[in-house]
């Protein structure tokens, strides 16, 4: 069924958060789009600018890591103070009421933790920007302390393990997170309503998440402005604004 207006898309939202046992999330860049930070297809797309540091490059190449960190740091400072929007908000309040047991997303923006979702709840299959880590013993390194370490010597820092550091996002050719992926795995089986808010649903391996619950009986949901290659699937489709159609789930400030 696709719903294009808001006023029943937002009560066939109600019926169905009234109906669900369990509600897993499942978010993409749409749900980040009005709090000022782009999506990654949608057309002018700053993400689409350069070709992507594949992780192996990333690995060999210390000019190519240098120009990772010039990229990650030009990025975070367009998008510096970026807040949460009614989507992470309505997540937030969804996941307190222990109606949604967790949101997996493939945001890297931590905008669902901003919002008060706790970072327990939410599975971040792609990582998150806003710290770093040592990629030989994990070590946990702020942004603020690379940079300033980088604008320094001009070169890529090393952890004090000698690992390289890196943003702790998920690159191009590395390995999934294992542990978000398995936690990902119980949660699209454990829902009996998944909804899938803001992604274009062509990224794989996250995309299998959607298919994956409706194929265990779940019913799926997807809020999106655009078609999706799921939506065939989908027992309903929101076609509309995400901020807009979730809006009555926002708490009241
Ligand atoms: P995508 O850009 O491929 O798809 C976003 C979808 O959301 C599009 O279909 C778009 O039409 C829709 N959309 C955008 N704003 C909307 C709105 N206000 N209302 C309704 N629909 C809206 O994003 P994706 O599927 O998440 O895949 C992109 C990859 O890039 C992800 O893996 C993610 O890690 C990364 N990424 C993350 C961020 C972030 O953290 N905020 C931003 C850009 C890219």
């Amino acid at each position: 069924m696709i719903v294009t207006s808001v006023d029943e898309a937002q009560s066939e939202l109600a019926r169905l958060f009234n109906r669900a046992r369990r509600v897993t999330g499942f978010t993409g860049a749409g749900v980040s789009t009005e709090c000022g930070i782009p999506d990654f297809r949608s057309p002018g797309s700053p993400w689409l600018r350069n070709r992507p540091i594949d992780f192996d490059l990333f690995l060999s190449d210390p000019l190519m890591r240098e120009e990772a960190w010039r990229r990650k740091f030009a990025m975070d400072d367009i998008y510096a103070g970026a807040g949460p929007g009614r989507g992470h908000r309505a997540f937030a309040q969804l996941i307190a009421e222990g109606k949604m047991g967790a949101v997996i997303t493939q945001n890297i923006d931590g905008l669902h933790q901003a919002a008060g979702a706790p970072a327990h709840k939410v599975i971040e299959l792609h990582g998150n920007g806003t710290y770093a880590k040592c990629l030989r013993c994990g070590r946990r390194y702020e942004l603020a302390d690379v940079r300033r370490e980088f604008e320094r010597t001009g070169a890529a820092p090393d952890c004090v393990c000698g690992g390289a550091i890196k943003s702790a996002t998920i690159s191009f050719g590395q390995a999934m997170p294992e542990n978000e992926v398995r936690r990902a795995h119980d949660e699209t089986d454990s829902c009996d309503l998944f909804l899938a808010v803001g992604s274009s649903l062509v990224v794989y391996p996250a995309a299998g998440f959607p298919a994956l619950a409706k194929r265990r009986g779940a019913t799926l949901a997807i809020i999106n402005r655009e078609e999706t290659p799921l939506d065939d699937m989908a027992d309903f489709v929101l076609r509309g604004d995400i901020g807009t159609i979730l809006e009555p789930f926002v708490p009241s400030a």
